[in-house]
């Protein structure tokens, strides 16, 4: 029965892993993952995490079902960092949040919660963005389309993007990432934020927003200034939130979903919604992850701990780009800098398909066709090798 089974075809990124894992040159780096690592090139067990795994251990207990929405004080812990503390909205009831698998399931939650509402199933996405926002949108039955976003002189083309918003069918979802945009590094402004809510307003658009580098930016609070915003301007959206990358829980799929509601009714009505998408779905979520994550906010030390952890991970990646623009000048490339602009593990460097197959095929550096490179994964050790490689594929 299953001979007419076709193969997909392989992941771009998971494809390009196992190429640097075939490739045998002890200079080899690969800057095409998707994971933060620390200067020696390790993904890090945080000191909180390791912490709160030690007491979970101590005090273990049998893992018994969670409700379908997750664990109730991890979603209150969840709702205060996206939201902050001091929120009105999350006060007043009309935030809904369930604990999702990673910000993978919570985009997928969202988009099938508002499917049972959306009035066309369209929803809009960056160009470009990251693959699976497409593949994820399509699964759930949308209909997938683009905004402008890119552009290579400017950053973002903000005109572009006004332009397609303020052409879009009303009731349309619009994805559009809080910070760290993948994979160009790209982030609106808050006046360029402001303009995108009034067409989203205008137009009668509904916004999720993928929030899954909160902290690798400005900082915790500042990176999810705009949520806070939207939701103080009374705007009925949704936010995917994921712990994968400032918690390093990646391979635990820890996150949540976020539903901001007219009021507390409407949120109780969609709460039943998050409940049915999850348990046709899976059930009930993991329960690891989120225990541990609950235990490090939940505990006043190890949550300081925690955001210490996060500032030195953000910081690390600042020193990463400021030494690569840095390099890239002493090497005679001087039209780079841009990459200072830019914010949080990806940078599009502007080099073309071309120039990155030679970067892997001369110099063993690996990035994605498109040109972008993970600048999380450069440290003391490969840094001057890229530099040089960078240098060399762009004539220098
Ligand atoms: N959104 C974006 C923009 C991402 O880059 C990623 C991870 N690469 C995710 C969501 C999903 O993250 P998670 O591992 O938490 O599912």
């Amino acid at each position: 029965l299953f001979a007419a089974v076709e193969a997909t075809p392989n992941d771009p990124i998971f494809g390009l892993t196992d190429k640097f894992n075939r490739d045998t040159d002890p200079h080899k780096v690969n800057l095409g993952v998707g994971m933060y690592q620390d200067d020696d090139g390790r993904v890090p067990l945080l000191e909180s995490v390791r912490i709160a795994e030690e007491r979970l251990a101590r005090a273990a207990k049998p893992a018994t079902y969670p409700p379908m929405d997750g664990l109730p004080d991890y979603n209150a812990d969840a709702q205060r960092v996206v939201f902050g503390a001091d929120s009105e909205a999350v006060a007043s009831g009309r935030v809904v949040t369930g604990q999702s698998l990673g910000g993978t399931g919570g985009l997928t939650l969202a988009a099938d919660v508002y499917g049972s509402v959306s009035p066309n199933h369209k929803a809009l996405v960056s160009t470009p963005t990251w693959a699976n926002h497409i593949a994820i949108m399509r699964h759930a039955g949308y209909d997938v389309g683009k905004y402008a976003y890119y552009d290579g002189r400017t950053g973002v083309d903000i005109d572009g993007l006004l332009s397609d918003l303020s052409g879009a069918e009303p009731g349309t979802m619009v994805i559009m990432h809080e910070c760290c945009h993948n994979p160009t590094g790209y982030d609106l402004t808050r006046s360029q934020w402001d303009a995108v809510t009034e067409a989203v307003r205008q137009r009668g658009l509904m916004l999720l927003i993928d929030m899954a580098y909160q902290g690798f930016s400005q900082g915790l609070d500042e990176d999810a200034e705009t949520i806070r915003r939207l939701a103080a301007a009374g705007l009925t959206f949704m936010v995917s939130s994921s712990f994968s990358k400032n918690f390093s829980l990646y391979g635990e799929r820890v996150g949540a979903v976020h539903f901001v509601c007219a009021d507390a009714d409407e949120a109780a009505r969609v709460r039943t919604r998050v409940k049915t998408a999850a348990r046709e779905d899976y059930s009930t979520p993991p329960l690891h992850g989120a225990q541990v994550v609950r235990t490090v906010l939940q505990d006043e030390q190890l949550r300081d701990t925690w955001t210490d952890e996060v500032s030195t991970m953000r910081e690390r990646i600042k020193k990463m780009r400021t030494g690569l623009v840095d390099g890239l000048r002493a090497a005679g490339v001087t039209d780079m800098d841009f990459i200072n602009d830019q914010a949080g593990m990806f940078s599009y460097s502007g080099l073309d398909k071309a120039q990155m197959e030679e970067l892997r095929a001369v110099h063993h550096v690996y990035g994605t066709d498109a040109g972008r490179i993970c600048v999380a994964a450069l440290n003391s050790r490969n840094i001057d090798h890229v530099v040089a490689a960078i240098a060399a594929v762009r004539g220098q």
